[in-house]
């Protein structure tokens, strides 16, 4: 494959519109875990999970267009760019290839990735680049695939795939592929603290069978009680009460990525201190994610964290946004 980053300069978007006229882009969402609960480990090394997915207004956009040559022609700007596959690991570029094959064609694309969503974050950005270069894709080769055949794909991909595609809500169940939409009665206000680097997911999974081993209470699928969805959690979003779901939000790898990155402590304290409803990590971390009453409260506690030095930057946005959209 050909791959070549761009520099940190090259900003979103703008980068992506000039370099690919005949482009088609998709822009998609990043998510937030308002309910991550996880269940034993199962002798085929995966957890099941009872994972509450809510698509928030941070993206990535995803743009295709013709290579001129077979293959998969690989480009991605934006901050952490370093940290993104630019070879067969990249699930974008995976995904551009998987559609291809399905269709029995060459791919013959130029993918570029503009990254907004932080990269190894916690928010499923690589999850959405596959989401998004699969929409893309489709749109640039006409192969008009059905949107249940590209969420069957999606599926192949990563458990996080097939939810950036809906975005919105959603429950997954298994491993996190079987999705049932959910209702979302309003608009909830985030802010999102972004860390200097990331954490790997697979690491903070073995930090969490650790730290159940070390409880005393069992890490394995006998020993960790069958994950169910919140009743409460999923009627505060249904109602689309803040103060509601900030009671009900549950992450239970938060403790792993806290014992793996201690100083998290700190950003989710300086959060509650200025007035976020509820506190927590988002996904496998480090990404703390903050919910407010409203948007003045996401201003000031993203002012509080900005000015705290304990993350590299907070972002204000809201909450349900839409899935993987054609621009
Ligand atoms: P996960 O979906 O595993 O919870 P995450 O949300 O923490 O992950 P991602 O930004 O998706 O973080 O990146 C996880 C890893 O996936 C990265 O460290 C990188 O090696 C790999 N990766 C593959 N494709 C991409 C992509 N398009 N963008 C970012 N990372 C990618």
């Amino acid at each position: 494959m050909d791959a070549a980053a761009d520099t940190e300069t090259d900003t979103a978007g703008a980068g992506s519109t000039a370099r690919t006229a005949a482009g088609v882009t998709a822009r998609v969402p990043a998510k937030v875990n308002v309910q991550l609960t996880v269940g034993g480990l199962r002798p085929d090394g995966f957890h099941g999970l009872a994972n509450v997915f809510l698509a928030v207004g941070l993206y990535d956009e995803v743009t295709a267009s013709p290579a001129g040559a077979p293959g998969v022609k690989l480009t991605v700007s934006g901050r952490d760019t370093r940290h993104v596959p630019l070879d067969e690991g990249n699930l974008a570029a995976r995904a551009a290839r998987l559609l291809a094959e399905r269709h029995g064609r060459e791919p013959d694309v130029a993918l570029h990735i503009a990254k907004d969503i932080p990269v190894a974050g916690g928010m499923a950005g690589g999850s959405a680049d596959a989401a998004g270069a699969l929409l893309a894709c489709d749109a640039l080769w006409g192969t008009r695939t059905p949107h249940s055949e590209l969420r069957a794909l999606a599926a192949e991909l990563g458990s996080d795939v097939p939810f950036a595609l809906v975005g919105g809500a959603a429950l997954g169940q298994g491993r996190g592929e079987l999705l049932t939409p959910l209702e979302v009665g309003g608009t909830f206000h985030w802010v999102f603290a972004v860390a200097d680097g990331g954490l790997s997911t697979p690491s903070v999974y073995r930090e969490c069978d650790r730290l159940r081993e070390s409880a005393g209470t069992g890490a394995s699928v006998d020993s960790v009680p069958e994950p169910r969805p919140s009743p409460q959690l999923l009627d505060a979003l249904r109602t689309g009460d803040a103060a509601a779901l900030a009671d009900s939000l549950t992450n239970d790898l938060q403790a792993a990525a806290v014992s793996l990155r201690p100083s998290l402590t700190d950003t989710l304290k300086t959060g509650s201190s200025a007035g976020a409803l509820a506190a927590l990590v988002s996904g496998s971390g480090p990404t703390c994610a903050f919910l407010t009453a409203d948007a003045e409260s996401a201003q000031t506690v993203a002012a509080a964290l900005n000015a705290s030095g304990h993350c590299r930057t907070a972002r204000t946005t809201t909450a349900p946004a839409p899935g993987a959209t054609l621009l």
